[in-house]
């Protein structure tokens, strides 16, 4: 399975507009304000009878690019990007949410959004969570008062597949709003609002980025539903990019198509290697998913990320902690969609015992030639021997 992306979407990448004084990349509009020259022509502004800039807590020009190119991307009439994920995130939930709402959550999603939706509790708003598996019987789980569905395919940390177009079209059937978190696929490999979806929330810190230099968000929908984020969550919650971040992001969006196609070779060499390893147990990546999934997961994606994470055979944790230790070349760190190798687990309570098969280990592949990651994740497993 090779990562497909569109020559179009390689253009929206690529290609800026004409600035002035023949500038190549857009320029930085490092402004909180912008002027008017008339107090008729700011009275036209408000009354939205001409276009212009006022305040970056509203729109940027430089800012404004990144939105165009990212909504054109997904196919999306509108998008906002945000100071983070996380921005983006509660800044929709906020926007959609009222009192007594309920949030069906399908799948393993990031978890500082689960913790989110806890903390919405204090304003009456419950969540649910359901397994992939359980997207089966959805229509039992959709209740009178919820009012979004949220989810990511694949899953957080476990990468499991769920079927977008039945849930986005079970969900119009009961007026309920669908939201997706594509962080990890980005809108080159799965456009959710083309299978159905209303909203795609992203972390534009993770591959958009791609440096690890830059922290960002972007939530994409339809004029409507963006209108309503765009007043209730970003005008007024306030967590607004800086312009200067902005261009780091239209700079990682030019080396996006190729940094995803050359990780798609790294990552399936890496995962055939790992399945070969007698000393994994698991592997949890969409290259080694089985036939019923697979053949769902090549329905509505075109290429595969270098996101995965690994069981061990040995239940050790020491063993485990020994094998994390001994990676050269991956460093210890949250986040990932950077240049570099990471690595990571989230199972800090299971770490605490002597023995546990629940421990998971996320690699984040970057772009070393696959021979170097292969030889060190073959000399970290040397250091650990048997069970
Ligand atoms: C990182 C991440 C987020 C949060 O994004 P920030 O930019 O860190 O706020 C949300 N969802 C997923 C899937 C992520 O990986």
């Amino acid at each position: 399975m090779y990562t497909k992306i569109s020559a179009k979407d390689k253009e929206v990448c690529l290609i800026d507009k004409d600035y002035p004084n023949q500038a190549v990349n857009t320029p930085i509009y490092q402004n909180s304000i912008f002027h008017f020259n008339t107090v008729d022509d700011y009275l036209l502004y408000k009354n939205r009878e001409i276009k212009a800039f006022c305040y970056t807590r509203g729109n940027n020009p430089t800012t404004e690019v990144l939105e165009d190119k990212l909504a054109k991307l997904d196919g999306g009439e509108s998008c906002r990007v945000f100071s983070s994920g996380m921005g983006a995130i509660t800044a929709t939930l906020f926007a959609l949410l009222t009192s007594g709402d309920h949030v069906l959550v399908i799948n393993d999603i990031y978890g500082p959004t689960r913790e989110y939706l806890s903390v919405l509790s204090k304003f009456g708003i419950g969540f649910d969570v359901i397994s992939a598996t359980d997207t089966k019987n959805l229509e039992f789980f959709i209740k009178e008062n919820t009012r979004v569905i949220y989810t990511e395919s694949p899953g957080t940390m476990t990468f499991d597949v769920v079927d977008l177009r039945l849930i986005a079209s079970i969900a119009k059937t009961r007026g309920v709003y669908t939201v997706i978190d594509n962080t990890c696929m980005t809108p080159l490999l799965q456009k959710p609002l083309l299978l159905g979806f209303d909203i795609a929330v992203y972390s534009l810190s993770k591959y958009t980025g791609g440096h690890s230099d830059v922290l960002a968000g972007a939530v994409v929908g339809s004029r409507e539903i963006l209108a309503k984020i765009d007043k209730e969550g970003y005008k007024l919650g306030g967590s607004v990019i800086s312009p200067n971040d902005a261009f780091l992001l239209l700079r990682g969006l030019r080396t996006l198509p190729s940094r995803l196609e050359t990780l798609t070779l790294i990552t399936s060499e890496v995962v055939t290697y790992l399945q070969k390893n007698e000393k994994v147990k698991n592997i949890l990546h969409p290259l080694a998913y089985n036939d019923t999934d697979l053949e769902l997961y090549q329905a509505q994606t075109t290429g595969i990320t270098s996101l995965l994470s690994l069981q061990l055979v040995t239940t050790d944790t020491k063993k485990i902690k020994m094998f994390i230790d001994s990676l050269k070349t991956f460093s210890i760190a949250v986040s990932w969609g950077g240049y570099e190798n990471l690595v990571m687990v989230q199972d800090v309570l299971e770490f605490t015992k002597a023995h546990s098969d629940k421990i998971i280990i996320r690699l984040a592949l970057g772009l070393f030639d696959a021979s170097t990651i292969i030889a060190d994740l073959e000399q970290a497993f040397n250091q650990i021997e048997g069970k």
